[in-house]
């Protein structure tokens, strides 16, 4: 009944998915898991329970991002810490941990940098895949970063460093790296979306980057080549329409084999490049 009545409620949200946001509140309440719902379906909540189910409807239903409610969000099947001061993880940026799996297969020990790791979604993917890898994982925001060291902590991820700082200026100048990977800001900052959904709840700066949202992407570009072992690659998300330019941008930097990569929706979302000459 909890459940139907919650799914009820958040209804009232455009976008949302009701149903499934309602399992997650109760879960949240509960602190169980969606099977303890299928198994107890008709198991009743307390008076005490209803009033802070309700209270959790009503931070939902003024527009709080139900990862910000529950304070944690999945990516890469690693459960995260996630706070106002981080972006929420979101799926599409898998794929960019993917393709960095690919370009680097096998036992070899390799550095890779993240910059703008946020709650450290994308360098905790790849620690936990490649134990042998040494990841440095860069924010801005200190405070970002100490959700990042915890999430990493909690998950006994042991080969990730971290350091506060701009892009490539965070990374310390002795090392030189086989991938840099972000998914950095990429939002125009005229951009309508980031008054929908879940965005105007999460960290301006990580959101917007720019009159054309590209700023943080062309700082990047310009300052990786510094940082990177030959070869290296330099592995960025951006917009559905920014492939093109982010290739210009790759090609003018010096960056070879430059291509765009398709999210599960079929979106250009991931470019790339490599550096083979000094
Ligand atoms: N790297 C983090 C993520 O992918 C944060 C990205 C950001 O803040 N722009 O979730």
């Amino acid at each position: 009944m909890a459940l139907a009545e919650t799914s009820r409620q958040l209804n009232q949200l455009p976008g949302s998915s009701s149903a499934l946001e309602a399992k997650v509140l109760l879960c949240h309440l509960l602190q169980k898991n969606d099977s303890y719902l299928y198994t107890w379906p008709e198991r009743r909540l307390e008076e005490s329970q209803w009033q802070q189910l309700r209270q959790l409807i009503r931070q939902r239903l003024a527009g709080e991002p139900i990862a910000y409610i529950t304070g944690q969000r999945e990516f890469w099947s690693l459960m995260l810490k996630v706070t106002p001061a981080t972006l929420i993880p979101r799926p599409e940026t898998e794929q960019l941990v993917e393709r960095a799996l690919q370009h680097l297969p096998g036992e070899k020990s390799c550095r890779i940098a993240d910059l703008g790791t946020g709650t450290g979604a994308i360098a905790a993917a790849l620690a936990s895949e490649r134990p042998h890898w040494q990841i440095t994982a860069s924010d801005h925001s200190r405070e970002a970063l100490a959700v990042a060291r915890e999430n990493f902590q909690t998950l006994e991820l042991h080969n990730v460093t971290t350091c506060q700082g701009d892009w490539c200026e965070a990374l310390p100048t002795e090392s030189r790296f086989d991938i840099i990977i972000s998914n950095p800001p990429y939002i125009a900052d005229s951009d309508p979306h980031l008054k929908q959904g879940d965005l105007p709840s999460e960290p301006y700066y990580a959101l917007a980057s720019g009159h054309d949202g590209l700023d943080a992407i062309r700082q990047i570009v310009q300052q990786a080549p510094h940082h990177l072992k030959r070869p290296g690659h330099l592995l960025l998300e951006h917009g559905f329409d920014q492939g093109t330019a982010v290739r210009k941008l790759l090609s003018a930097a010096g960056f070879e084999l430059v291509s765009t990569h398709r999210d599960l929706s079929g979106l250009n979302r991931i470019s790339e490049g490599t550096l083979t000459k000094s």
